[in-house]
């Protein structure tokens, strides 16, 4: 069953399939072997104009809506998790942030860079001491004359070793914490007082890094300020909103990608002179796979539309974020099984994308925290 957003997008799909496949599929090659993002893979972006995608024209943004960011977010995850890690960085939660909230000095500052890929930006809100519970965050920003001086810990931030400029979330009035009293600041590489101490692996593929970053009397101009003083808590989890729907469109891509590679495997592979195809148990695993990826598109795709259309859609992007990370989790999981040993050797695709959608389950909202805020909304209503 053909499930898409919309007509146009329905026409661009076959277009960008062919592009992930031709010139980003044998980077991915290149990066499981070397564990390094080769510069032409940014570049082919850029030269498609995925990157900055969702920033205005005016400064060299396609301009673009939710659902089109994340038709190209799926079609890039069926390749490789560093794409869209390109993506996010370049037109996900802090770019989208500063287009909606920055000042004109601010804009012309940040968003063209961010848009060309010569810029990339992170989005720090996580710390030691609060994660799911992000309101609970301590550090601290304090007046001083013309500006504020910082001081913290966040940590597990996405390229944050990378980033020109992230987005920091700070208390700026102890008394009101997120009820009006958390700013946000967007704070420069190498800013004095700023370091990436610690920079993780994790689980996943190798370019996922998580940095940790030291903020010690680091001080910020006035102009760092993003948005108004006091909002930065609804800023950012407006941005997270927009941020899940494209983790979800990436759990989408790669789910379809491995029902494809289990699908071919299970017709190639035979045992007990069959292929493995002819078997009830394998066939319905992937019946199965294909149903939830079918409930996963149908979701998403209503969400993002009725984002786009400006409508209220409640807890809906909780939702297609909780269902979709699971989803792509069980799939993943049956399709090891039906690659047997092989699904599990380093080098086979399969294996990199199981480790890799781990982290869709617990990053930008874990799926406590969705069913948390779904279940808010049940008795708010
Ligand atoms: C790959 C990756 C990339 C990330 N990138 C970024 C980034 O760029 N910027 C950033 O700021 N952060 C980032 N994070 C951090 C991420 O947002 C946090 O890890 C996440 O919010 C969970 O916080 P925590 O790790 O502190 O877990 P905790 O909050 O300690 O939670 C631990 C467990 O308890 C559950 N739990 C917590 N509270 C409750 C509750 N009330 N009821 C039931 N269960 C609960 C959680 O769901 C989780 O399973 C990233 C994380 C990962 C894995």
């Amino acid at each position: 069953m053909n499930i898409n957003c919309t007509a146009e997008l329905a026409e661009m799909r076959p277009l960008l399939r062919r592009f992930v496949t031709d010139q980003l599929e044998p980077l991915s090659r290149q990066i499981d072997a070397t564990g390094v993002v080769a510069p032409q893979a940014m570049a082919r972006l850029r030269e498609q104009g995925y990157l900055g995608m969702r920033l205005s024209p005016e400064w060299g943004g396609g301009g673009l809506d939710l659902s089109t960011y994340c038709l190209v977010m799926e079609e890039v995850a069926r390749s490789h998790r560093a794409y869209t890690l390109m993506l996010d960085t370049t037109s996900g939660l802090t770019p989208i942030a500063i287009e909606r909230h920055g000042t004109d000095a601010q804009k012309r500052k940040y968003l063209a860079q961010l848009a060309s890929g010569e810029w990339l930006a992170s989005f720090a809100l996580t710390e030691p001491d609060a994660g799911s519970d992000a309101a609970a965050l301590s550090t601290r920003a304090v007046k001083v004359a013309g500006g504020w001086k910082i001081d913290g810990l966040k940590h597990y931030i996405s390229a944050a070793h990378r980033a020109q400029v992230l987005m920091v979330l700070a208390v700026t009035d102890p008394a009101l914490r997120a009820r009006g009293g958390i700013t946000a600041f967007l704070v420069d590489k190498g800013m004095p007082g700023m370091s990436v101490d610690r920079v993780d692996k994790t689980i996943g593929s190798d370019p996922i890094e998580l940095g940790e970053v030291r903020f010690d009397a680091c001080f910020v101009p006035d102009e760092a300020v993003l948005g108004q003083l006091g909002q930065g808590f609804a800023i950012a989890m407006g941005s997270l909103t927009s941020g899940r729907m494209g983790v979800s469109a990436a759990c989408i891509g790669v789910a379809d990608r491995l029902i494809e590679l289990g699908v071919q495997y299970a017709k190639d592979r035979v045992t007990f002179g069959q292929p493995l195809s002819q078997r009830q148990s394998i066939q319905w695993m992937l019946a199965d796979s294909a149903t939830e990826l079918a409930h996963a598109r149908t979701m998403a795709y209503e969400v993002m539309r009725r984002l786009d259309a400006g409508e209220d859609v409640g807890s809906g992007p909780s939702m297609v974020k909780l269902f979709c990370s699971e989803m792509v989790g069980r799939v993943a999981d049956r399709v090891v099984q039906i690659f047997g040993g092989s699904g599990l050797i380093r080098g086979v695709p399969v294996e990199r994308f199981y480790r890799d959608v781990r982290h869709y389950r617990v990053g930008e909202g874990s799926s406590e925290i969705q069913r948390m805020m779904i279940a808010r909304a049940l008795f708010e209503a």
